[in-house]
């Protein structure tokens, strides 16, 4: 057996900054209950306080060994914590006091201070025991020192434990309030835009050249709104983990038809061209149909809307991570590219992130909330790929989504 080294002896100070390095991640409670653990067993001691004051917004803190309620009161708060630990002979430190509190024996305390301040104290006594020895005085103390790094290091864990648990709520009582807000302007909008859109219907009553513009005005802003209230209780629902996926097999190069067909009479006004370069072989995909064609749909609007009058768009599907049993197990990418102002590389990132706009957007007369990549990206990530911004070939940008062929979650065999 080897000779114990000189940090695993007791009264090492080394083994003391391990130990308390070692609690430097744990919170005060389970910090102060080890201390005085370690403390008991390595000074062969009965009764033990270890005590840290309150701090602001931090109530104070105490573990205890060996000592009744009353005692603590009177060893942790009254003795230790006075400016006159430090003084040996300071009234405050006579021996009295601990037999006052009904300790008899043996007793030493120090104080835990950290930035010239103190933060508590570690008091501790063997009662039936021999005194401590200097010796023993001086390793407490620096105990104390140590003691009092990892306090200041748990308080500061605990309030930053604290904002992220307020910072969660706040974003939940937001996204609770998106959710809310959206479903109540859901039904009136519907109501409106069907009243408008049955107004201008050539059967009905015959309106003025004026009425049919304002009608058609009422028609497409009211579409518009009812587009941004559907994405902002898509990214409340998407925040709050509840949106669920209803699976199928679905054939990509059908849904990207379905997708330019919607957007035909848009694409039409402003003279564009959309072409769809999709091989035959392309894999068929297990995913959630209605949200892949919204993730395929908030690309090719942007598209439309970023792209000049008689600009192209293309989209391309691709196998990705083929094996030989034909794609099974790999990725398909689908690309939207067009021949646009392009997205600056600074800004490719920032563009996912919810209601930002990117220069391309303020540049013109271009609507918008910011939100459509954001859900795009929230549900490709749903489904298990990625979606990412790049330079097209030639000028515009690019935009890959890559999805597993498998669907989401599915494990590989
Ligand atoms: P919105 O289009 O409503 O502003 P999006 O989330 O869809 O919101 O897009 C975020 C930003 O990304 C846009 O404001 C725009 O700056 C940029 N962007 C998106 N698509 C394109 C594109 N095809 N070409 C150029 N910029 C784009």
């Amino acid at each position: 057996m080897s000779a114990p080294s000189a940090a695993d002896t007791p009264h090492s100070p080394w083994r003391w900054a391990a130990l308390v390095l070692a609690l430097a991640g744990a919170d005060l409670s389970r910090l102060l209950s080890s201390l005085i653990d370690q403390v008991c067993q390595d000074f062969a001691a009965d009764q033990a306080v270890a005590y840290v004051m309150a701090d602001g917004q931090a109530p104070p803190a105490l573990a205890s060994r060996g000592v009744s309620l009353s005692q603590q009161e009177l060893l942790a708060a009254r003795r230790c914590c006075s400016s006159a630990a430090d003084d040996r002979t300071h009234p405050d430190n006579h021996p009295a006091l601990d037999a006052s509190a009904g300790v008899a024996g043996a007793a030493m305390c120090t104080r835990m201070v950290g930035d010239a301040q103190t933060l508590g104290c570690l008091w501790l006594a063997r009662p039936a025991g021999p005194p401590f020895s200097a010796a023993e005085q001086e390793l407490l103390d620096l105990i104390g020192q140590l003691a009092a790094l990892a306090v200041r290091n748990a308080r500061v864990h605990a309030l930053e434990q604290r904002a992220l648990a307020e910072l969660h709520e706040a974003e939940q009582a937001k996204s609770e309030f998106l959710s809310n807000v959206s479903h109540e302007l859901r039904t009136p909008l519907t109501a409106i835009r069907a009243s408008a859109g049955l107004l201008l219907d050539e059967r009905s009553d015959p309106v003025s050249a004026t009425q049919r513009r304002l009608l058609a005005s009422i028609v497409r802003n009211t579409g518009r709104l009812t587009h941004l209230v559907g994405d902002l209780l898509d990214m409340a629902r998407l925040q709050d983990g509840q949106l669920p996926l209803t699976c199928t097999l679905i054939d990509l190069r059908t849904l990207a038809r379905t997708c330019v067909a919607a957007l035909q009479p848009l694409l039409d006004q402003k003279g564009q061209t959309v072409e769809i370069q999709m091989p035959p072989d392309l894999a068929h995909i297990i995913a959630d149909r209605r949200r892949i064609e919204q993730v395929l749909t908030n690309l090719l609007s942007n598209a439309h809307k970023y792209a000049p009058h008689a600009g192209r768009i293309v989209i391309e599907g691709a196998n990705e991570g083929a094996n030989e049993s034909g794609n099974e197990g790999g990725n398909v990418r689908i690309t939207v590219r067009d021949n646009g102002p392009g997205v600056p590389p600074g800004e490719r990132a920032a563009i996912f992130r919810r209601f930002y706009r990117g220069a391309s957007a303020q540049d013109g007369p271009v609507v918008g909330a910011g939100l459509g990549l954001a859900v795009a990206r929230s549900l490709v990530e749903l489904h298990g790929g990625s979606i990412a911004c790049r330079d097209a070939p030639g000028g515009g940008s690019a935009f890959d989504v890559i999805l597993p062929v498998r669907g989401p979650g599915e494990a590989e065999p």
